[in-house]
């Protein structure tokens, strides 16, 4: 079990959304990078940071920290684990730790991060769920157009994937051997093949469906499984669903989420809540109310003498939490209503009503007044 407060260590609330978290971890690890601070507690600072990081940057490990105290937690069952996999409002760990210190090391003017394979681009779109489907979650099919590796030559440029000759300058290889002369006599020095780029082939005829750039834009559809619970503004990231790039890697798809308004319920994280209208009277006398839920609806008991602005929370009738099994609450605030007109009868039976109470019915009253006396 954990004990320390990772979200403490990086000084984030408990609510900090991806973005915020990523932030300030940026922040503190450009603080306290040992590279940078030579301070004798730097190095243990940044250490924890990291560590902090490394649960609160990944959802999983996160759901698991807010739930069991730990990263490793127990295991999900169901169908969890799939949507943490590619749900990126925290990145998992491959990409965005990188890239955060690569910045770090950019912005020092450092070397550090070494350049790996070709990355082709990443995709950002956005998509419109309805209230609904941002509660229940849905699988939509969606259509954009990316860079896909050309099918015809397999990412070769070559037709038919194999109309190369062997490049004769470095006789496959992709690496020569240049030799210069120099005032101090010949000099061998050794870089990537001009003719093929590094490749070592030489395509003879280009594929005609790519013109030899081995990829292609096209009109791609991908299938989009949105998890239950996610809110406006949060992304979901589908990796290697990005552009494609000859020889390397695809790119992310990045779909940013805006969810439509409830009619009724306002959404506060997995919270919701709203204003239930009763007569003056349910308020006074209690009375049985239907109210919404997410699905269907039910009945509300409000209890006789009830106050304008009471809160009622209906637990667990929320909205379901990214990736767990719990689910928030549901608050609604009971605003008695007087009524908008009253006939002259209704006034002299309030009337008479009034008259029936006496001082100490009303305690709160009566104790404002004693102070209006002092004063
Ligand atoms: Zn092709
Ligand atoms: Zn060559």
């Amino acid at each position: 079990m954990a004990n320390k407060d990772y979200y403490e260590i990086l000084g984030v609330s408990k609510s900090a959304d991806a973005d915020e978290i990523k932030s300030a971890y940026r922040r503190l690890a450009k603080k306290y990078h040992p590279d940078l601070n030579k301070t004798p507690e730097a190095a243990e600072k940044f250490k924890e940071i990291n560590e902090a990081y490394e649960v609160l940057g990944d959802d999983k490990k996160r759901a698991n920290y807010d739930q069991y105290g730990s990263a490793d937690g127990p295991q999900f069952q169901g169908g969890a684990g799939g949507f943490s996999d590619f749900f990126g409002g925290g990145q998992g760990f491959g990409g965005g730790f990188s890239d955060i210190f690569s910045d770090i090391f950019s912005a020092f003017g450092g070397g550090g991060a070494t350049r790996g394979r070709m990355r082709g681009d990443d995709i950002n779109i956005a998509m419109k769920l309805s209230f609904d489907e941002a509660v229940f979650g849905v699988e939509k099919i969606i259509t954009f157009n990316r860079i896909e590796t050309c099918s015809k030559c397999n990412g070769t440029g070559a037709k038919g994937g194999k109309d190369f000759s062997t490049c004769p300058d470095c006789r496959g290889q992709g690496r020569v051997r240049y030799q210069q002369s120099t005032p101090f006599g010949m000099s061998i020095r050794e870089g990537v093949c001009q003719k093929c780029g590094g490749t070592g082939k030489i395509i003879k005829e280009k594929c005609e469906e790519c013109s030899g750039r081995g990829v292609k834009r096209v009109q791609a559809q991908v299938r989009v499984k949105v998890p239950a619970g996610i809110d406006d503004g949060q992304t979901i990231r589908m990796r290697g669903e990005g552009n494609s790039v000859a020889n390397g890697d695809n790119g992310d798809l990045n779909i940013k989420v805006s969810v439509a308004q409830h009619k009724i319920f306002k959404r506060v994280d997995t919270d919701l809540l709203f204003d239930l209208y009763v007569p003056f009277t349910t308020c006074l006398l209690g009375g049985k109310v239907e109210i919404p839920l997410t699905k269907g609806t039910m009945t509300l008991d409000i209890k006789e003498g009830t106050q304008s602005g009471t809160v009622m929370r209906i637990k667990g009738k929320g909205v379901k939490v990214l990736n767990r099994e719990s689910y928030g609450d549901m608050l609604v605030t009971i605003k008695s209503e007087p009524p908008k007109t009253m006939s002259k009868q209704t006034k002299e039976l309030l009337k008479q009503i009034e008259n029936s109470f006496n001082e100490n019915d009303f305690p709160k009253n009566k104790e404002f007044k004693n102070k209006m006396k002092g004063l």
